[in-house]
């Protein structure tokens, strides 16, 4: 865990409220393709491929290890990628784009797969439309696996007292399948980047404070508008360099322990600084006044240094417990 500016404690401390972005963060953000429902399933899932090979997204990933070619990438053109809706590129001259179903609705003219889409999302899984020019060709289902930590992480923030609250670009059935296996039922399902921010600050507006948990560039809005910003290790150079905390280990294991880390340390600050005046304001004008044998007043004022001393270890003892863990 890194902790990065002169107040990200402070901010840390203060925060009662986390949202976890849900793919990459709650979930492994290693996707695989388990169907391709196209007439011409291997077609679609090259032509898809080829355009993904641009994108560092996990669905991106899933799609380019599966078709297993490797086209010239000379005859991809004009790649763009829309954070929180997919890629778009020109594949031998042919307007290729692959993203989520609500986006290509409004791109394609033959979006007559609702039904079928809108089953396989009910079941959990992520659907990418493929559309070649203005016409639907099929569509790739992909899974993610939650990680195998997120269940306690979310159990160790419930014990701590935070409100806790999931947001994903995916569809509602995806993201109700993570909040379920993971215990956290406020979901915010098909939000855009802009919306993951939008929520943020609907939270704050009602007296939130809160810290965002996110790990790509579809993260950094909600990261820069969170209280505190908190970057998952292994995600896109954007969202880490806009998170005030970074966690190494490139999973959200530590975030519980940083946070309470972070109050502790602030709390610890209080009381070492009432111990330093308290001593010293108490008895120094005792002393002046021949109350107080000066000898004790000086003895007092070096204790005040070991108190401060030892009140703050107990945050050395807590962080090495970390560092075992
Ligand atoms: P999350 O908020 O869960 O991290 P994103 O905002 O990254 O998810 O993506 C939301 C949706 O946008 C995905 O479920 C997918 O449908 C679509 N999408 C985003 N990027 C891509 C891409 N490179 N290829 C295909 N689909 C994409
Ligand atoms: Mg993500």
């Amino acid at each position: 865990i890194l902790f990065r500016g002169a107040d990200a404690f402070e901010r840390a401390k203060a925060i009662d409220t986390v949202i976890l972005d849900k793919t990459g963060t709650l979930t492994e953000g290693r996707m695989n393709v388990i169907d391709v429902i196209a007439e011409e399933p291997q077609g679609v899932l090259s032509l898809a491929a080829a355009v993904e090979a641009s994108s560092e997204h996990p669905v991106a990933r899933a799609i380019v290890e599966a078709a297993a070619v490797d086209r010239d990438p000379a005859s991809v053109r004009e790649f763009r990628a829309l954070p929180g809706r997919g890629v778009m590129a020109r594949v031998d001259g042919r307007m290729v784009r692959v993203g989520r179903p609500s986006w290509l609705a409004e791109e394609v003219s033959n979006e007559n797969s609702d039904a079928r889409t809108a089953e396989l999302e009910a079941s959990g899984h992520t659907v990418v439309t493929v559309a070649v020019d203005e016409r639907s060709v099929g569509q790739i289902v992909v899974a993610d696996r939650v990680r195998s930590s997120s269940a306690a992480v979310v159990q160790k923030l419930k014990e701590g007292g935070y409100r806790l609250a999931m947001v994903t670009g995916d569809n509602e059935g995806a993201a109700a399948r993570v909040g379920s296996a993971v215990g956290i039922e406020n979901i915010e399902a098909g939000a855009l980047p802009e919306d993951k921010a939008a929520y943020v600050r609907r939270l704050q507006a009602t007296g939130c404070r809160v810290a965002f948990v996110g790990d790509g560039i579809n993260d950094a809005p909600a990261l820069a508008a969170a209280d505190l910003g908190i970057a998952v290790g292994t995600g896109s150079d954007t969202a880490i360099e806009t998170g005030q905390v970074v966690s190494m280990f490139g999973d959200p294991t530590a975030i519980p322990k940083a946070l309470e880390l972070a109050r502790m340390t602030m709390r610890v600050v209080q009381q070492n600084l009432f111990w330093a005046f308290a001593y010293n304001v108490a008895a120094i004008p005792m002393a002046a006044l021949g109350w107080l044998n000066p000898m004790i007043a000086a003895a007092a004022m070096a204790l005040s240094s070991v108190s401060v001393v030892s009140n703050a270890l107990r945050l050395h003892i807590l962080s090495v417990e970390d560092a075992r863990l």
